[in-house]
């Protein structure tokens, strides 16, 4: 909630692809997000796995502000203070983490980390793939 008591959904917000907006990928605490050079790629990347996938992608953190991610306990180098996004699907189904996995590398994603509720993305130079 924000001192006017309307969260950002309720603001007005933007589509980025069909079916992403703005307001999946800001930092929750301030409503902000950094348009590094990459974020547009992710995002059309991420539009590319929706369609392949055929079922909703839910994105669980994108940007995250230095504060924010301190306080949720990220790592202090995370991709997030840059971009990076934590994807999931309904009810994190196993099949489906496992098609959104495999469409991720097969996209070109080169930051993926697959964990059991969710898998982490981003654009970092050198390929790394971990599995938690
Ligand atoms: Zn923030």
């Amino acid at each position: 909630m924000t001192e006017s008591g309307l969260t950002i959904r309720d603001k007005p917000n933007f589509y980025v692809t069909e079916h992403f907006m703005y307001s999946d990928f800001i930092c929750p605490c301030c409503d902000t997000i950094k348009l590094v050079p990459g974020f547009y790629r992710h995002v059309s990347m991420l539009e590319q796995l929706r369609k392949r996938a055929g079922f909703p992608i839910y994105v669980t953190s994108g940007y995250r502000c230095k504060a924010h991610n301190a306080k949720i306990a990220g790592e202090p180098r995370s991709w997030h203070l840059l971009f990076a996004t934590d994807i999931k699907p309904e009810n994190s189904d196993q099949e489906k983490l496992r098609i959104l996995y495999e469409g991720a590398i097969d996209l070109g994603f080169t930051g993926i980390g697959r964990y059991n509720t969710f898998i982490h993305l981003d654009l970092r130079p050198n390929a790394v793939r971990w599995r938690v």
